[in-house]
């Protein structure tokens, strides 16, 4: 399926110097050049539900999300691409459309707002019978495409990663892609996760039953690094974003990739690495939420 190609993808080095070189290698990969609207990971998380979608003729593709989630945007985009109808069930109820719901909408997408307890607590049978009346045939996508199509896409990344690298890092939220990249590099690769929320090792639980018992080795979640809690931020992070930016000639996104990269430079200044350690790290994309923090960056 020809919806979004990969030529854009390409591996950027990062300067090493502030860190006094204390790694081999510290590359990135440069998945938020994938697309504009469905950067970075959520396009492979996509990728295989949608063909799964049209293959078994399904009309309406439904998510969920807040109302800042990029895998929304990123659904609803695809979904129009691929002739199916869309719906995003949103957390909370919004007395403005956030940058991204209004994209949403702009991308066809019918949005039905329920209050945070109903999200949380409707299971998908119950989602199903209540919008069935309402949409045709539906294909329900967990949140953060978190199904096993979407950790399956998620594996697809590995075909970037070589095998010179010792260490991949990147930022989890789910957990989904950690899981299909785990699931597709070498057993000695180790891979490292970095939560952007308060207390994000929870997030082992859900990752760990769906890797296969051969690759349930060598990974590990960081949550040191959140700046507070998911979304939030200070000014701190944005000024490591904009020195980032003017270092290396790469934007990070405020809510994922500054807090991991972030992460990864009080790792190698803690001689957490060798030396002759190869570290890529993969940027997940995301760019579109800096919206909020646009004044403030570079
Ligand atoms: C969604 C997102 C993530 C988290 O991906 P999971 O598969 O849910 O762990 C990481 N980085 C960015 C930029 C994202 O948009």
């Amino acid at each position: 399926m020809d919806i979004i190609h990969e030529n854009n993808v390409v591996i950027s080095h990062i300067d090493t110097e502030q860190y006094q070189h204390k790694v081999a290698a510290l590359d990135m990969l440069r998945l938020d050049l994938v697309h504009p609207v469905v950067s970075g990971n959520k396009w492979y998380k996509l990728r295989l539900n949608v063909l799964y979608a049209q293959d078994n003729n399904f009309k309406t593709m439904v998510t969920f999300g807040g109302g800042y989630s990029n895998h929304l945007v990123a659904t609803a985009y695809t979904a129009r691409r691929a002739g199916l109808a869309s719906v995003g069930i949103v957390r909370g109820k919004y007395d403005h459309l956030t940058p991204t719901l209004q994209d949403c909408i702009n991308e066809g997408m019918e949005l039905i707002f329920v209050t945070k307890e109903d999200y949380d607590t409707q299971t998908h049978p119950e989602w199903e019978q209540r919008l069935a009346a309402q949409f045709d045939e539906l294909y329900i996508i967990p949140e953060g495409g978190a199904n096993e199509w979407g950790r399956k896409g998620a594996g697809l990344i590995s075909r970037f990663i070589t095998e010179e690298y010792t260490h991949i890092a990147l930022s989890v939220g789910s957990g989904t892609t950690l899981t299909g990249i785990r699931n597709k590099t070498n057993t000695d690769q180790i891979v490292m996760g970095f939560a952007p929320m308060k207390q994000g090792t929870y997030l082992t639980d859900h990752i760990a039953p769906h890797l296969t018992p051969e690759k349930n080795t060598n990974w590990q979640l960081f949550d040191n690094w959140h700046f507070g809690g998911f979304g939030k931020w200070n000014s701190e992070l944005i000024d490591f974003m904009n020195h980032f930016y003017h270092t290396n000639h790469i934007p990070l996104d405020i809510i994922y990739t500054s807090k991991m990269m972030y992460g990864i430079g009080q790792l190698i200044a803690q001689n957490h690495f060798n030396i002759t350690d190869k570290i890529l790290c993969i940027h997940t994309g995301g760019l579109q939420g800096n919206i909020s923090v646009k004044g403030l960056l570079y």
